[in-house]
């Protein structure tokens, strides 16, 4: 192993597999994570996000392979008697709060109490960047969902760990906080240097913030990219699922609806079948051949109206 890849891997997956009962839930998965690194992992519900943060954790025993942070192994509970460690924080679907206490002190849990005006100030820090200021005092069982969920982000990130687990964390929280949420917590993990490995399905929480993204599709790991290249070429129908609309053409391969555009002439002509309102574009679903196909439009068209169609990419 070459000094450069020593300093910048700090967690290695190597060739992990891992069944619950008799079905693989991952086979042979392989890859590191680099500090500061925001490694996103996408894939259809059940395809075993949860259950490989789980195993980075170390909350199951591995059936094949190796889990290591820098020289150390992570083991199983076999193996380890004490699940969780100062440098990895893992935040859950269950959120494994205090409900009796204030969403301060629930903060604060895990933070020294030697210089109490040290903590206070920690405390408001990461009450901050979870936008949960004002509910400072209010007792946890009081919270909504998604609050609750802002209250464990906070935790996990108290000690400053290295690397932090994230399985759906914005699940429970509504849109309008979702936005601003994800830039200051992504944000703050950046200046910090603290890795993260996010399991979402939601696209929003990927473009624009992970360094690397890894789909899982049939216990195995089907890419491992940036997040522009699987963008821009995705390999197929799942990977461009992800992003969005899209559709499979002959010839052109898979275009987003966003890159279907009518036109003045084409050989591509089509039939409108129905104008969805989406706010700063129409969704256009039209019949072409005996595919149904979607395109951006600026308008809505008339049902049985015909267009013509014309493939632009733009990639940036
Ligand atoms: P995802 O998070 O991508 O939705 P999971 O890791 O939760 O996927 O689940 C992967 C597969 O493992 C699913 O088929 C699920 O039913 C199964 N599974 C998850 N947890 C358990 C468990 N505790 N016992 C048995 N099977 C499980
Ligand atoms: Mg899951």
């Amino acid at each position: 192993m070459s000094f450069l890849y020593y300093f910048y891997t700090m967690l290695q997956v190597k060739n992990i597999s891992f069944s619950y009962e008799t079905t693989p839930v991952l086979k042979d998965i392989s890859f590191s994570v680099r500090p500061g690194e925001h490694l996103s992992v996408i894939g259809e519900s059940g395809s075993g996000k949860s259950t490989l943060l789980k195993l980075i954790y170390g909350e199951h025993n591995l059936n094949q392979g190796h889990i290591y942070w820098k020289e150390t192994e992570i083991l199983g509970p076999e193996h380890n008697l004490i699940i969780g460690y100062d440098f990895m924080k893992s935040v859950t679907q269950e959120f494994d709060l205090m409900p009796y206490t204030s969403v301060a002190e629930n903060v604060g849990k895990y933070l020294s109490n030697t210089a109490p005006n040290l903590k206070k100030d920690r405390i408001a820090e990461l009450l901050h960047i979870v936008e949960l200021t004002a509910f400072s005092k209010v007792k946890v069982k009081y919270l909504s969902g998604g609050q609750k969920q802002r209250v464990a982000l906070a935790r996990a990130i108290a000690k400053q760990p290295k690397i932090i687990l994230m399985d759906e964390p914005f699940s429970h929280i509504d849109n309008f906080k979702k936005q601003s949420l994800r830039r200051s917590l992504f944000r703050y993990l950046k200046e910090k240097n603290i890795a993260c490995i996010v399991a979402t399905h939601h696209s929003e929480d990927v473009l624009g913030y992970a360094d690397t993204m890894i789909v899982l599709d049939n216990a195995k790991i089907m890419v491992n990219d940036t997040p522009n290249v699987l963008y821009n070429d995705p390999k197929n129908r799942l990977v461009a699922s992800f992003f969005g609309e899209f559709n499979e053409l002959e010839k052109y391969g898979i275009i987003y609806a966003n890159q279907l555009k009518v036109a003045e002439k084409s050989t591509l002509q089509a039939t409108v079948i129905q104008s969805y309102y989406k706010g700063n574009f129409y969704l256009i679903e039209a019949k072409y051949q005996d595919n149904t196909v979607f395109l951006e439009h600026s308008h809505s068209i008339d049902k049985d109206q015909i267009i013509c169609l014309s493939v632009v990419k733009n990639n940036l």
